[in-house]
């Protein structure tokens, strides 16, 4: 299935095209998103949606060719955990609305443990207090197939009249305002298409392109990044169905990364599973047969544990439920991986990366060209939607005083609002990589002692996952 790519050709009153002194053609847009992914495409929609921008020129320019597959209630192997905050968003928009009940498959508990002892963490939905009646109140999170979420998000832009979306196309000789804050205004953005032989000019230039994002590059702003040297080994898998497979999501810390089952109903789910580099590759050349079987090694054995720690887990344990704190997960029961679908395995590179900056005079960065996390917590997709709302709420409120899209002010309330609530995850999804890396015996035990004092504090875990899925 081909997306068509519209060309309008009439655009609210701000979409101007010019002439210069040696006559070639200016066309102007108020704000360009780069980047038609998930974030990009998003941004569009909320911007395009919003009373705001209903007279605006926005237009949405990416790369790649827009396709998805015919059947869009299969599962691929790359699907999201969408919190319910990311739900909300994505409801204001009109874009969950346009998902099929086959394509949001709701995931109700979360178990998390690891290699060297037995303890473990059990995150319930019924844990929550819900704050949105719409979600079925023991909701975690809702595993969605990319294609489905993507496709979503292209059927509501294509109700929206104020977007234009140029699919295939290369943009070359960007052109960004100084610096210097003196010039006041600043100079619009310029760029070319390739082929084309018009210069396009823009208020607001918006950055979804991933990332390694050029924009960024050309922006100039520090980018602190590493690779964690690791790949994500993707597939989607049949299970046993012995244990609550269709509503559970598992995952394991193990010394050479995380392996995670993510739940689609009917006993399949997707995995992800990152693997030092040389592991991953390895991983990737066995026989179907043979990497079932290395799967559910790494999910089930019990070889690595350390009896010491066990033993002081078992004693703390007695002591703990003599005053009354019992742990919700006592055993954790993994699932048998019976067979892995044929042509899904396929492997991503991990790394992180922080923009220390999102913006410069008109232009700002949105979703991995701003943020890179490693997928563990399941929460890349799910920030870059958190920055198009608060990016597009910061716009509107702007326009509404009267000011340009490109102005200084909003841009930078919006970088201060999503640093301010990034910065501590990106921080603890690196602490936990450390810990969990770790096979020191006090480090092992202190992990293990505190995931086993706080499974058995409801209040402590509600906090956790609340915060976790805003
Ligand atoms: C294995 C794995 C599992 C994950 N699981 C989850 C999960 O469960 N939940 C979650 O929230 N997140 C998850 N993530 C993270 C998530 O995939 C990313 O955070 C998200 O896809 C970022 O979207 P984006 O639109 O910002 O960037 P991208 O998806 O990288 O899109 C960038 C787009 O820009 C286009 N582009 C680039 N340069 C140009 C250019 N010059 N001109 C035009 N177009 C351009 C590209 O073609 C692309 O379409 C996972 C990531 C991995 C690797």
């Amino acid at each position: 299935m081909r997306l068509v790519c519209r060309h309008i050709s009439t655009f609210g009153k701000h979409s101007i095209t010019n002439h210069n002194h040696v006559g070639r053609r200016f066309l102007h847009r108020d704000i360009t998103v780069i980047g038609g992914n998930l974030i990009g495409a998003a941004t569009a929609v909320a911007l395009a949606a919003s009373p705001a921008f209903a007279q605006r020129a926005i237009s949405l320019v990416e790369r790649r060719d827009i396709k998805f597959p015919q059947n869009l209630n299969e599962w691929s192997n790359r699907v999201y955990a969408i919190t319910p905050g990311t739900r909300r968003f994505l409801v204001d928009q009109g874009i969950w609305q346009k998902l099929s009940p086959q394509q949001k498959h709701v995931c109700r508990r979360m178990v998390v443990w690891e290699n060297q002892s037995d303890a473990a963490l059990d995150f319930r939905g019924s844990d929550l207090v819900k704050d949105d009646e719409d979600v079925e109140p023991d909701t975690v999170c809702f595993n969605i197939d990319q294609h489905a979420l993507l496709h979503a998000i292209y059927e509501r832009l294509k109700e929206l009249p104020n977007i234009e979306l140029r699919s295939r196309t290369r943009i070359t000789n960007i052109e960004l305002p100084t610096l210097d804050r003196r010039s006041f205004p600043p100079e619009k953005v310029t760029f070319e298409i390739f082929d084309e032989p018009e210069k396009h000019t823009t208020d607001l230039l918006i950055a979804a392109d991933g990332f390694n994002s050029q924009i960024r590059k050309l922006m100039g702003v520090k980018n602190v990044s590493w690779s964690y040297k690791q790949k994500s080994v993707i597939a989607v898998v049949d299970l046993d169905g012995l244990s609550d497979v269709d509503g559970t999501a598992f995952q394991r810390f193990l010394p050479e990364g995380v392996v995670a089952l993510l739940p689609l109903g009917n006993k399949k789910a997707c995995l992800i599973w990152s693997l030092v580099d040389d592991c991953a590759e390895q991983i990737l050349k066995l026989s179907d047969e043979e990497f079932v079987e290395t799967l559910n090694r790494h999910l089930t054995d019990t070889l690595d544990y350390n009896q010491g720690v066990m033993s002081v887990l078992h004693g703390t344990r007695l002591i703990m439920n003599s005053v009354g704190l019992r742990q919700s997960c006592s055993k954790v029961t993994p699932p048998r991986v019976v067979a892995v679908h044929p042509q899904t395995r396929a492997s991503y590179p991990l790394g992180m990366g922080h923009a220390v900056n999102y913006v410069v005079p008109r232009t700002v960065l949105v979703g991995d060209s701003a943020h890179r996390v490693h997928p563990l917590a399941g929460q890349g997709a799910n920030f870059g939607f958190a920055d198009v709302e608060c990016l597009v709420r910061n716009l509107a409120g702007a326009a509404f005083r009267g000011e340009q899209p490109g102005d200084m002010k909003a841009l930078i309330a919006y970088e201060r609002e999503r640093q301010r609530a990034l910065l501590p995850f990106q921080v603890a999804i690196e602490g936990l990589i450390h810990i969990y890396q770790n096979k020191n015996l006090p480090v092992v035990l202190a992990r293990s002692l505190g995931v086993q004092i706080l499974d058995s504090l409801p209040y402590l875990k509600h906090k956790i996952i609340q915060f976790a899925s805003r």
